[in-house]
């Protein structure tokens, strides 16, 4: 007898997630989720964890949005409901500097291509109605950048990513935001990066008008269970006059199964699709994480390992050229100058999930999602510092030692 399976069990190895994301899922959160019980999508308290996580969700926001939930899926998912707003021939100003903007002002050109634009080149339409305004890499989009091309297009819709993944960078959500009110325009933000790292309530930015994050950054939790996004009743009156070509993305329908029905919270979900009961429970355990944290306290955290990982990595002779506090990017020193992607593999080769940035030019990432502590940026400067010697370069161990030192004995004293 032969044995007809092809493979062996699959195996897939512990790492350190120390990239832009996914981030390392919380213990609680993976518990939680191999320890829901079998059940359906229509069971009781599925519905009522989805009602559950619908309520955190907008105090994780900070909203009033009654159009507040998780699109199942990646950032991706929720981020393509949230350009489900936009129609053929719809006038689009878009802000791009970096990958993942890059990518939103993708999606905004399929959405906007008209059917002749869209045949003409279905991969990469060139829709006439959207404007880009591309910002290089390692900068930021400020308010005044959005504040002059609103003022000259007079756009429906403006869309940013809230921090620029890509490039490592914060834009300007307040200028965004307030350019966005004067000029008439709905502003819509990818906040995949931010939502959970960053202090900010959305109800702050009355010219944004939907967001879309992601489950596997700052929430903590697994990717493929929930995008959260979120609506206001003007977005949603707009959408509802236009329609929009999704049933599966379509924030209106979406908006049932977690109990908003006609603009008005229910006790109860209706069907839209199937939903997982080990993704509602993972989802919980990880909105309930960030509210006994607090966001306010998460963000003074990153912040405050986030310097320590850019004092150290500049003590090796790095320049680092982001702004993000999850994030570091950097261009290594100039004797390895060009070796990015070698270093970067060889990190990766040793489970230490380190990323190369993915539109040139070609930078390093290191990120620090849910690695809030002394010991786990001591092991991801100690990995890194192994790396830039195994790749022949020379690391100054007492000034890195110095740096850490410095950093978090003043935070020890300070307490
Ligand atoms: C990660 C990221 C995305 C993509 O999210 P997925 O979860 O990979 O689908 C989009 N935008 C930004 C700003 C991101 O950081």
């Amino acid at each position: 007898m032969t044995n007809i399976i092809p493979f062996p069990q699959l195996e897939i190895p512990e790492t350190i997630a120390a990239g832009p994301g996914p981030g390392n899922t919380d213990a609680r959160v993976l518990a939680r989720y191999a320890g829901a019980g079998l059940a359906d999508h229509m069971h009781s308290d599925v519905l009522r964890g989805m009602v559950e996580c619908k309520e955190m969700l907008r105090a994780v926001m900070g909203t009033e949005n009654t159009y507040t939930f998780g699109v199942a899926g990646t950032g991706w998912s929720g981020l393509d409901m949230m350009f489900a707003g936009v129609m053929p021939g719809d006038k689009v100003v878009m802000f791009v500097n970096g990958t993942f903007s890059g990518i939103d002002g993708l999606t905004v050109r399929m959405k906007a291509a008209t059917e002749e634009e869209l045949a003409a080149n279905s991969l990469d339409p060139q829709a006439a109605s959207v404007i880009t305004i591309e910002v290089p890499h390692g900068q930021s989009v400020t308010g005044e950048i959005v504040e002059a091309a609103l003022a000259v297009h007079k756009p429906k819709w403006a869309a940013m990513a809230h921090w620029e993944t890509g490039s490592g960078r914060v834009n300007d959500i307040e200028g965004f935001s307030a350019a966005c009110e004067k000029h008439g325009a709905m502003g819509l933000v990818d906040a995949v990066s931010s939502l959970g790292v960053g202090d900010f309530r959305i109800d702050d930015y009355p010219g944004v008008h939907g967001w879309a994050s992601c489950p596997q950054k700052g929430i903590c939790c697994l990717p493929l269970t929930y995008a959260p996004v979120s609506f206001t009743d003007r977005y949603i009156e707009t959408l509802k006059a236009t329609g929009t070509r999704t049933f599966c993305h379509h924030p209106i329908l979406e908006a049932r199964h977690w109990g908003v029905i006609d603009g008005k919270d229910v006790e109860k979900g209706t069907y839209h699709r199937t939903h997982s009961a080990y993704a509602v429970s993972a989802f919980h355990e990880a909105l309930r994480i960030c509210l006994q944290q607090t966001i306010a306290q998460r963000a003074a955290d990153y912040t405050f390992h986030e310097s320590a990982l850019r004092a150290a990595v500049t003590a090796m002779g790095c320049e680092v050229t982001s702004n993000m506090p999850s994030l570091v990017v950097l261009n290594l020193p100039g004797d390895l100058a060009g070796r990015e992607m070698e270093l970067v593999q060889h990190c990766r080769a040793q489970n230490f999930g380190i990323w190369p940035t993915l539109s040139e030019p070609v930078q390093v990432r290191i990120g620090i999602l849910n690695l809030l502590n002394e010991g786990a940026i001591r092991d991801i400067v100690q990995r890194f510092a192994v790396a830039l010697r195994d790749l022949g370069g020379t690391v100054d161990s007492a000034a890195v030692d110095t740096a850490l030192a410095q950093h978090y004995r003043r935070a020890m004293a300070a307490e």
